[in-house]
This record gives C-alpha cells, sequence and structure tokens, in this order.
C-alpha cells in the first residue's frame, strides 16, 4: 500500500510505501513522526488513517477527477466542431469514442481510501468492494470540527 499525506507539522506532502514491516511514518521534514502498529493495518487494507488515526475513510477512483472532466469536455468540443464542419454521424462517434474511453480509464483505475479528516489518500490497497463511498453528512461533521478547532485556536 501506498500513503499520500500532509505532514500535520509542517504540511509538506509526503509519500510513504507502507509494507507489513513499516512502523512508522515520519515527515521527510523530520519534524514529525507517527508509530504504526498492527491494529491500523489487516490484510494490506487500512482499518483506519495511518497518518491521523480516524476510523473513516472514504472510497474514491484513484483518478483525479480534474482530468476525467477535460477529457470529456475535449471530446465534447471535438464533437461540437465536427457538428459544425462536417456530419453528425462524425459528431455522434467522437463523442461515444470519448466516452467509451472516459468510463474504460474509470474501470481500470483502483480505488483509493480518503480520510475524512486530513485527506491521506491510501492507495494501492486490498480493498474490499464493500467499503463505504463519500458520505455528505460525515464530511460536514469532520469541517465542523475542523472549524471548532480553529477557532478554539488549537492545532489539530
Ligand atoms: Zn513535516
Ligand atoms: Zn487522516
Amino acid at each position: 500500500m501506498q500513503l499520500i499525506y500532509k505532514c500535520p507539522k509542517c504540511d509538506a506532502p509526503n509519500i510513504e510505501a507502507i509494507s507489513a514491516d513499516t512502523f512508522r511514518l515520519s515527515c521527510a521534514g523530520q519534524d514529525w513522526s507517527r508509530e504504526i502498529s498492527t491494529v491500523d493495518i489487516e490484510d494490506d487494507r487500512p482499518k483506519r488513517c495511518l497518518c491521523c488515526g480516524t476510523e473513516d475513510l472514504w472510497r474514491q477512483k484513484d483518478f483525479p477527477q480534474a482530468l476525467g472532466l477535460l477529457f470529456v469536455v475535449t471530446g465534447a468540443g471535438l464533437s461540437t466542431i465536427a457538428w459544425a464542419y462536417v456530419e453528425p454521424n462524425w459528431a455522434l462517434g467522437i463523442l461515444l469514442v470519448f466516452a467509451a474511453i472516459d468510463m474504460a480509464l474509470y474501470a481500470v483505475m483502483r480505488d483509493v481510501l480518503v480520510c475524512y479528516r486530513c485527506s491521506a489518500r491510501h492507495r494501492k490497497a486490498n480493498l474490499h468492494d464493500d467499503h463505504p463511498r463519500f458520505n455528505l453528512e460525515l464530511n460536514e461533521r469532520y469541517r465542523q470540527e475542523e472549524i471548532r478547532l480553529a477557532e478554539a485556536g488549537k492545532p489539530s
């Protein structure tokens, strides 16, 4: 499994390979580290966030959403040009091809587990298909918590 996280101390982005014998996460800036215990990981799958310990993680396709959107927009643009200059069959064909590629990319991408609290991304983990997807209510709870912590002036 691979973990992408932001250092809670210095905000530096870190990528760390996590295996069965990784016992400690440490920021490249040497200012923060956290122990990983055997209860955190089960069968190459995080049971809670390895960065902050939160048990709520949501499943997402490991595909940058902006890239997917750009792709669809490009397809739609080309299709519009074909519609204006060539002929409707071309326009429809282009749209279908782009939509098919987009779907294929989406299908082969593996899921990641994202932490509600610290947004750490757990990649290449051995995931179950029934892992919960994004939950707006839960996200709102963490967002409120973050606001409260910021107002109290305490670093989270
Ligand atoms: Zn750091
Ligand atoms: Zn976290």
